[in-house]
């Protein structure tokens, strides 16, 4: 996910590598692992599909070959160079009952129309639910450290909860969620796990298109289909039995139902006033559910420290796509995902090559090449629930994601702006080559927690998605959003994600020894990059902070 990409021949910018004192990094290395894990062979790289066992030997070959060690799951004293990551496939079998009931009425609701509601994620064959009540809890926030909350100690046991979306501080633009930038108690995963801290049996959001950043038909795409997610110990500790959308002339008739305005409900959640408000109506579901394991795997590549092999400085990206599935208007039904992200597993394959060949560092450093992204972040969010290092002494995560294989640009960005001493740190180590930071652009629309870096941000890990600039050596900032817009239209997502022999990968060649120094810098010092002091991960940070001594 990114979205300042750009493309273009490339021109000669002064070589990071050299201002850095960095390695220089391959571009026909780049070029040909991008290549390979983009053919047709590899199949578009869905996880648990013969594209990932194709994936899995080729990143594993190179990794060793590069000097890598394994760093995967530990069996007999033996580290692998995977982590298999169990996950749940859990799919709605059949058209779903749901309905409404109010006053010895009940009106049926259409999924995909009224409502889109999620298949269960506790590995359940069914769901039923009878005349359940719904609460209304406003923006569905606890927020300690901002002194926020819409619970005020209301019992959802039983009853199904109805949440607004983004955080409340959206609508007016200033307050103490970030003003118009979503915090992460906008986010919708955060909602449904902030429903089932509180034991609700279920949490509806009411969609919105302007805080919620897309259109109902997302929502209706991305809730009614297959569903994934990591195996947990205990799922309903994360996920109410119920979760779902509804649309927000749907809430308006609910609450006026209830003799309440929508809007003026609305703008009570936007203060710290607003109590939990139970509405007149019941809501009732009934749908048989297809609930299987499945297991991938993330890969695991390792240089112990010298000094401190206990404190671990991680590189990630995500190595699985899209996999096969429908064809475009050329008959093609391989999603390679070349950009997307081969790109970011051959920056992985290369930094790993630069750290085999150079200095042994003091801390070690990890080369995690994560599944199931597509999925919704679940390989990385696999590791960080059941961490191979543990992450109170994890100093940073530096994640990638779709680098531009053209390139160079005069600017970077990161997805997502959380304020942080590694972001400080990159944006000066960046700058020492002649690249200006632009923040991220669209901060409402919660790109943040929308890359692998944020299944440890959200623990507390200083974490951060790199992403390639768009104002081009060769054609500037027209050139980079012509590209940018060419691609986000025409390949992102599509079979035509494809290797083009045309890509010189200086961009890339440019850009890696700037990732390279801010983790070898930290792999050989005694820092401990922190989060701003106003930020929602600092607390949990600090948490862990005995840990790091
Ligand atoms: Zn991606």
């Amino acid at each position: 996910m990114k979205r300042l990409l750009a493309g273009a021949i490339a021109l000669s910018l002064p070589l990071a590598a050299a201002a850095l004192d960095a390695p220089t990094f391959d571009a026909q290395r780049l070029s040909s692992d991008v290549k390979t894990l983009s053919s047709d062979a590899f199949e578009g790289r869905g996880p648990a599909t013969a594209g990932e066992t194709k994936t899995i030997e080729f990143v594993t070959a190179q990794m060793q070959a590069a000097g890598l060690q394994p760093g995967g799951d530990l069996k007999d004293g033996q580290r692998a160079w995977t982590q298999a990551v169990p996950l749940l496939r859990s799919q709605i079998t059949g058209t779903p009952k749901l309905s409404l009931a109010h006053g010895g009425t009940t009106q049926a609701l259409a999924q995909g129309e009224q409502i889109a509601v999620r298949a269960p994620m506790d590995g359940s064959k069914a769901v039923s639910i009878a005349d359940a009540p719904l609460v209304f809890v406003g923006y569905g926030v606890k927020a300690p450290e901002r002194k926020w909350d819409d619970f005020k100690g209301v019992d959802l046991k039983g009853k199904i909860a109805v949440a607004l979306i983004n955080d409340p501080d959206f609508e007016t633009g200033k307050g103490d969620f970030g003003g118009k930038a979503m915090t992460y108690y906008g986010r919708w995963t955060y909602k449904y796990e902030e429903a089932a801290r509180h034991g609700a049996l279920g949490l509806l959001i009411v969609h919105e298109t302007a805080p919620a950043s897309y259109g109902w038909a997302t929502v209706k795409n991305s809730n009614t289909n297959t569903m994934f997610d990591i195996v947990r110990d205990n799922p309903a500790a994360t996920h109410p039995k119920l979760e779902g959308w509804i649309q927000r002339d749907l809430a308006v008739e609910l609450f006026k139902r209830a003799g309440l305005d929508f809007d003026a409900q609305k703008k009570l959640a936007q203060t710290r006033a607003f109590k939990p408000v139970v509405l007149k109506d019941t809501l009732s579901a009934d749908y048989a559910v297809d609930a299987q394991v499945i297991t991938s795997h993330n890969i695991v590549g390792r240089i112990e420290g010298s000094k401190y092999p206990d404190e671990t400085v991680v590189y990630s990206a995500h190595w699985d796509h899209l996999g096969v599935g429908a064809p475009d208007a050329k008959g093609d039904t391989i999603y390679n995902g070349a950009v997307d992200n081969a790109t970011g597993t051959a920056a992985l394959i290369e930094m790993g090559r630069a750290y085999a060949k150079g200095p042994k560092p003091e801390r070690s450093v990890v080369f995690l090449a994560v599944t199931a992204e597509e999925k919704g972040l679940l390989g990385s969010e696999y590791y960080a629930a059941n961490p191979l290092y543990p992450l109170g002494k994890t100093v940073a995560v530096i994640n990638t994601d779709a680098l531009d294989p053209n390139g160079p640009a005069r600017n970077f960005t990161t997805s997502g702006s959380a304020k942080s001493d590694l972001l400080d740190q990159l944006i000066a180590d960046a700058k020492a080559t002649g690249l200006t930071y632009v923040s991220d652009p669209h901060p409402e629309a919660g790109h943040f927690f929308r890359s692998d870096h944020f299944p440890f941000a959200k623990r507390g890990v200083p974490a951060l998605s790199y992403g390639s600039g768009n104002d081009l050596v060769n054609g500037g900032l027209a050139a980079g959003e012509a590209a940018g817009k060419d691609y986000t239209k025409n390949r992102y997502h599509q079979p035509a994600d494809e290797w083009q022999a045309d890509w010189t990968f200086a961009g890339m060649v440019h850009d890696l020894p700037i990732l390279y120094k801010l983790g070898n810098d930290l792999a050989n010092s005694r820092r401990w990059p922190d989060w701003a002091k106003d930020s929602e991960f600092r607390v949990t940070r600090d948490a862990s902070a005995g840990e790091r001594k």
